[in-house]
């Protein structure tokens, strides 16, 4: 029988002292950005995750969210943002809210978020996830992150946190001259991350970095 999705709200002196022991680990395995460091100090990520998981949510592995999604690795999570330098204030699209920890993480650098999710029971669970409301400046959608959200944007900053097979063009037009896109580009198991500097209309900037393994980007909206 399906129990339904349970919460443990409390924040204790163990899960505080097990993030100290994630952020060492992930700034051992090379994040270097202290800001980064510290939102992941911040959240309890056992908050985002079923109480099932929550003696092994400070691991630094992903896990189910459900709907046959998960919570990146905070390692990657970590990865990405500290390549999207984001600073206060800016804009930033995300796609892929699934649990809204990355969300979370851009509203800890005060970075004000518009961020999309195709499936509608993550988007509805975020919903209704009160420690959101710790950060006003998240907004959440319920869509195709293929589409973007062009009557928001541009944006400065642009997030995918699912598995592109190719690059979305549309996502590329919505970004700020100067803006910065970070994707994970790929198929099936293994995707390379990617990063895109808007030059100008016609032109980008195109850096390559490491191997990472994403849930796939998926086209349209599932109820
Ligand atoms: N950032 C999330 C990672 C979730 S996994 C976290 O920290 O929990 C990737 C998410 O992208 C999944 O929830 C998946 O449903 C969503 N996704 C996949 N394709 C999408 C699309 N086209 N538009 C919006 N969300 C999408």
């Amino acid at each position: 029988m399906n129990r339904g999705y349970q919460r443990d709200f409390t924040d204790n002196y163990r899960h505080k002292g097990l993030r100290k022991q994630l952020v060492d680990t992930i700034r051992q395995k090379g994040i270097t950005d202290e800001n980064v460091l510290q939102a992941i100090n911040n959240i309890p990520r056992h908050f985002f995750l079923d109480t099932a998981f929550e003696g092994i949510a400070y691991e630094d592995r992903a896990f189910p969210i459900g709907e046959g999604q998960t919570i990146s690795q905070p390692y990657t999570v970590a990865y990405q943002t500290q390549l999207l330098e984001v600073k206060p204030f800016e804009k930033v699209l995300e796609i892929g809210t699934g649990s809204a920890y990355q969300t979370c993480v851009l509203g800890e650098l005060k970075a004000h978020v518009y961020t999309i999710e195709r499936q509608k029971k993550l988007f509805d669970l975020v919903k209704q996830f009160s420690f959101k409301s710790k950060y006003p400046t998240l907004r959440f959608f319920y869509g195709d992150g293929y589409e973007g959200l062009p009557t928001y944007g541009p944006f400065d900053k642009i997030l995918v946190t699912a598995a592109a097979p190719e690059i979305p063009e549309k996502l590329l037009q919505q970004l700020k001259p100067g803006g910065r896109m970070v994707i994970p580009v790929g198929e099936k198991d293994v995707q390379r991350m990617m990063r895109f500097t808007k030059i100008s209309d016609a032109e980008f900037d195109q850096e390559i970095f490491a191997d990472f393994s994403f849930v796939p980007m998926l086209a349209g909206k599932n109820f």
